[in-house]
């Protein structure tokens, strides 16, 4: 069916204007059953991203992302920097996982859960309304009173607060609740590039929640982009049901009475009788404002729903189809193989590299010693008291400059490690040889390096 609708719409952004400069959107506050669960959904999803970093699984933070330490606690499960195939397995499920559900669901996650709608939506809007009151038309026109004027200052300033609050919230999952409290007790001169740091972040947040907002959905988050790609005629979408709705227009017989309330109530501004556009977030705020119009035309609810464009055109949902079951399959196999290569994981990892620059040393007129390099990274969550061998050749012997051979859960050891070698052992300039880290008589971990010696 053809939309009655122009389609002046695609000739640029919907909230720039004319001469390129940004058309302010002033969304009216949505109220309905869906605004309700939305509004328990944005807050569950707040609660996760306040407590996340706090709750521990066997000593582990739920979420850590220290990018510093290049160490990740995913779910209580450490995953260092140096288990690269793990990392990678992590980021091919994570993508099929968000392919998936993007093109059964559509854009769900981005008006439900995502930090920057819900944020927006539940903090920084409402705080809004709270200070401006809810939307009015033509409210950018209004005159700049001294009231209106102390009631914008009053709100950004409690979106500054808001703001430093969201920074805090962020820097728990980079540098973990105990190293920002530290920070944020500590004098300031004591830590003022952390400071410095923390004020630069909560200044871009206020910029973005005051200034920039909508944008980071229209125009710069990637995710958004790809809708175009993921989703086809069977993906879930607020989609409006052009066939009920037009022709549209209080006289004319379809339902829709063209009162522009699903526009007024939209986020982002745009119209979803155009059809579904990359800037929708599936947000619902239009289904709940076309309900209550709905209700007082007396005409049957859910002219805009949650449905796909094929479920308008045939009047049957459908969300599975052959693509659905090849990503789902595909996403269960990589689960399987994250758990099972989680669990079966080395206990430790290990690097020993010569020292830079040095050679060998004669240490009597039998021996020579080459200096490494170690450092050990203990990956359980228990202690380990370690010893290294040489296991070939059998005669060499290894021994830590430290002499430190304990090395707490989850810690690194760095050390410069001494290996000697009998004259007879070595096979030339470069000799090959295997070292062994053991706990007790348990050989946890091999390691293949060169020796160097004088030429025979
Ligand atoms: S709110 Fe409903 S009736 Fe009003 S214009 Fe939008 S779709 Fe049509
Ligand atoms: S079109 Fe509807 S669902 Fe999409 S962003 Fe606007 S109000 Fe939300």
């Amino acid at each position: 069916m053809e939309l009655e609708t122009p389609t002046t719409f695609r000739d640029r952004p919907i909230n720039i204007n004319e001469s390129g400069q940004r058309k302010w959107i002033y969304a009216k506050q949505p109220q309905g059953k869906w605004y309700n669960r939305r509004t328990a959904a944005g807050w569950l999803a707040i609660l996760f991203l306040v407590l996340a970093p706090f709750i521990k699984i066997n000593g582990n933070p739920l979420m850590l992302f220290d990018i510093a330490n290049r160490k990740f606690s995913i779910f209580g499960q450490i995953i260092w920097a140096q288990d690269t195939y793990l990392l990678a397995l992590v980021m091919a499920v994570t993508v099929v996982f968000i392919v998936l559900f993007t093109v059964v669901y559509g854009r769900l996650w981005c008006g439900w859960a995502c930090p920057q709608t819900v944020f927006l939506e539940m903090v920084f809007r409402r705080i809004e309304y709270l200070f401006e009151g809810n939307y009015r038309k033509g409210r950018k026109e209004q005159k700049m009173t001294t009231r209106i004027f102390f009631l914008k200052t009053a709100k950004h300033a409690v979106f500054l607060i808001v703001s430093v609050l969201i920074t805090n919230i962020f820097l728990n999952w980079i540098i973990g609740p105990e190293r920002l409290f530290e920070i944020i007790t500590a004098p300031i001169q004591e830590n003022l590039m952390g400071f410095t740091i923390m004020f630069g972040i909560s200044l871009f947040y206020y910029w973005i929640y005051a200034f920039f907002r909508e944008q980071v959905c229209t125009m710069i988050c990637p995710y958004g982009r790809l809708q175009g790609v993921l989703l086809d005629s069977r993906s879930i979408a607020v989609i409006y049901d052009y066939k009920r709705g037009e022709p549209r227009g209080s006289k004319n017989a379809g339902d829709c009475i063209d009162c522009h309330q699903c526009i007024a109530v939209c986020p982002t501004g745009i119209d979803i009788k155009n059809g579904s556009q990359l800037e929708c977030i599936n947000c619902t705020a239009c289904i709940d404002e076309c309900n209550i119009v709905m209700k007082k035309v007396n005409k049957a609810p859910n002219l805009i729903r949650f449905d796909s464009v094929q479920g308008v055109e045939s009047g049957r949902r459908s969300i599975l189809n052959a693509r659905t079951y090849a990503y789902s399959a595909v996403l269960a196999i990589l689960i399987v193989v994250l758990a099972v290569t989680i669990s079966n994981r080395k206990p430790i990892d290990a690097t020993m590299l010569r020292v830079s620059g040095s050679i060998f040393q004669r240490v009597d007129s039998v021996t020579y010693s080459n200096l490494y390099m170690v450092k050990i990274i203990n990956k359980t969550q228990a202690d380990k008291v370690l010893t290294i061998k040489v296991i070939t050749p059998l005669s060499g012997k290894a021994q830590l400059a430290t002499g430190q051979t304990m090395l707490k859960k989850q810690g690194i050891l760095e050390s410069v490690m001494i290996v000697n070698l009998n004259q007879s052992t070595l096979t030339g300039k470069s000799t090959p040889i295997e070292l062994g880290i053991f706990e007790g008589e348990t050989l946890l971990e091999k390691y293949t390096t060169n020796f160097l010696g004088p030429e025979k």
